[in-house]
């Protein structure tokens, strides 16, 4: 019989929500007065990314990227190109970075080294999510919301072959017979 899916809550809309007012705080506390520019990785950062500007009370500006890895699977290649790019000007800019999450870093550094050739004021990561037990890369996350063991996430913007990104929780996926 085929294996079925089934999610179970490995974050909370309740947890989620104090931590995002949490990053909200250390944001605002560094960035009020800067107008930086908050660069979010698509697609799954657009949940987490609407809920943390809502929560900052001063004037900032927004753009997305889409990154894509050569080769097919769940896991990164490591070869990233920038496939919709940024169409706000990077140079004398302060630039936050806005990731869903971060496995083995290869994106992040990918996106981080070809921010870093534009000239932006300052440059920095703010993740929701770390497995850092699956770093390939030494990555340093800024502003940081969960550390989680090496499991698959689905929900709150993270899919499953673009399924589940509408979950309100941050779920891990149980394949059950
Ligand atoms: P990295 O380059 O750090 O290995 O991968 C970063 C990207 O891989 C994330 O932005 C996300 O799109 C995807 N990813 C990594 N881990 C997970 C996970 O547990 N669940 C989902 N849905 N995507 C993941």
């Amino acid at each position: 019989m085929a294996a079925e899916q089934r999610t179970e809550v490995l974050l909370s809309r309740e947890e989620i929500a104090a931590t995002v007012d949490r990053l909200a705080v250390e944001v605002s506390r560094d960035y009020t007065g800067k107008n930086p520019l908050l660069l979010g990785i698509l697609k799954g950062s657009f949940v987490f990314m609407a809920d943390l500007v809502r929560r900052l009370d001063f004037p900032l500006e927004i753009d997305f990227v889409r990154l894509s890895s050569y080769g097919q699977g769940t896991e990164t290649t490591g070869n990233i190109r920038v496939v919709q790019g940024l169409r706000s000007p990077v140079r004398g800019r302060d630039v936050l970075v806005i990731e869903d999450i971060v496995d083995t870093g290869l994106t992040t550094t990918y996106f981080l080294d070809y921010l870093r050739k534009k000239k932006p004021a300052s440059l920095r990561l703010c993740s929701l999510v770390d497995k850092p037990a699956r770093h390939r890369v030494p990555v340093a996350i800024d502003y940081l919301g969960f550390t989680v063991p090496d499991r698959f996430l689905v929900g709150y913007g993270l899919d499953w072959d673009e399924k589940y990104r509408n979950l309100p929780d941050i779920c891990v996926l149980v394949e059950s017979e």
